[in-house]
């Protein structure tokens, strides 16, 4: 085990947000994974505002080690359509792209709205995911009075207001109303709403005195919106995915007419400088990981969605490359605000070994996504997860998955 030089160390104090030796309080302990030998040493860092930070850094070659990384957005299509993804398949995809922990959302064949969808969700992630996960379930028509009882049992309620993939849509107002005043204030509600859809589930936010999480926010009007409710004191999180921060409507003649297929849309690059300059409004970054096959997406009937988990994290990183972003305010998004909203168990001895300095061309053959395209295709990126360490296993290193099918735990049956 190599020791850092000064400079090396004055360097990871700053990523850890580390200003002076007074307010460091670094605690520096060994704290191998079990059967490993020791990877590196531990800061913990005083963080205001979000609690006690626990900040990995490694001290081997300019590699630096991340909390395991929380995906809020996956969809892994199973039960119903495992010839686009499965939980094998998908959770695999998560492990490369370094999240430890993936929410997957309802809008299955059959959608996940009552116990026995439910079951059939669960059973399959049982058998076969190989990283922790939560499940979903989707409001529809017919459980207005029958979600909150499963409400222990899931991650959280999603509210679709608007058009996507599948067949859950809120379509009238008082059926709204009832899901959000049904659902218990304490669990998540996570809402696809955009445009008008937007305002209307802010104001049961604000009605119901609630928090509500907005999925996939992508354009101007949306991100300033969001910013005047929390002024306000609306209880108002959001997320943003990684393609609308890196791809604008001009990519769309690139990527293809089908492919280039997504919901929400890809945004103009004014909505997109947008969501950069609100950065302090984006609580979170999440995937909405959606993958289809390329004959789908090629097909007469193009599904939205696009694959994402393996892609997120690098572009990202070029984000912090570029001075747009720091490794601070990555983590803040991909790992303790959303274990923070979505109120998601500590995983110990988890993190992720990532290698900053490692480029790498976007193929998806070389993917663990079942989908096998991407519409990052080509494209060189910067950093890459070399290894992750989940619950003291080592679960994947250099493109390989090592944990067996069932590894991963469900966060809400522990
Ligand atoms: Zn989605």
């Amino acid at each position: 085990m190599r020791f850092p030089t000064l400079d090396r160390f004055r360097l990871y104090r700053k990523i850890a947000g580390v200003k002076s030796c007074q307010d460091s309080n670094i605690a520096i302990d060994e704290k191998p994974a079990r059967g490993q030998p020791p990877l590196g040493r531990h800061f913990h860092t005083p963080k205001p505002g979000a609690g006690r930070l626990l900040f990995f850094v490694v001290l081997m070659n300019g590699i630096i080690n991340f909390p395991g990384l929380i995906d809020l957005h996956v969809h892994l299509r199973d039960p119903g359509a495992t010839h686009k993804e499965d939980f094998g398949s998908g959770t695999r995809a998560a492990l490369a792209g370094g999240f430890t922990t993936v929410l997957a959302m309802p809008n299955t064949q059959p959608p996940l709205t009552d116990e026995p969808s439910l079951e059939l969700a669960k059973s399959a992630a049982r058998e076969k995911a190989h990283c922790d996960y939560g499940i979903y379930l989707g409001a529809g028509p017919d459980n207005r009075a029958t979600a909150a009882p499963l409400a222990g049992r899931v991650c959280g309620l999603k509210l679709y207001l608007d058009q996507t993939y599948g067949p859950l849509r809120l379509e009238n107002l008082g059926l709204l109303h009832a899901h959000v005043s049904n659902w218990p204030s304490n669990r998540p509600l996570a809402a696809h709403a955009e445009g008008r859809s937007l305002a209307a589930i802010l104001f049961f936010a604000a009605l119901l005195d609630r928090s509500v999480h907005i999925c996939h926010v992508s354009r101007r009007e949306e991100i300033l919106l969001i910013r005047a409710a929390k002024e306000k004191g609306i209880r108002v999180t959001c997320e943003v995915a990684p393609h609308h921060l890196f791809l604008t409507d001009a990519d769309a003649p690139r990527i293809g007419p089908g492919r280039s297929e997504v919901r929400p849309r890809l945004a103009s690059a004014n909505d997109q400088d947008a969501l950069w300059k609100n950065l302090d409004v984006i609580d979170c970054f999440a995937t909405d990981h959606a993958p289809h096959t390329l004959e789908e997406k090629d097909g007469p009937q193009p599904p939205p969605g696009y694959p994402g988990l393996e892609t997120a994290l690098a572009l990202l990183l070029s984000a912090v490359s570029d001075g747009r972003l720091t490794h601070e305010e990555l983590i803040d998004r991909m790992h303790t605000n959303p274990k923070r909203i979505f109120a998601l168990p500590e995983q110990d001895e988890t993190r992720i070994e990532v290698d900053l300095n490692e480029e790498w061309e976007v193929c998806a053959a070389n993917l663990q996504s079942r989908c096998d395209w991407s519409p990052f295709e080509g494209m060189r990126l910067k950093g890459r997860v070399r290894r992750v360490v989940l619950r003291g296993q080592r679960v994947y290193a250099d493109g390989q998955v090592l944990a067996a099918p069932g590894f991963g735990r469900d966060i809400t049956e522990r």
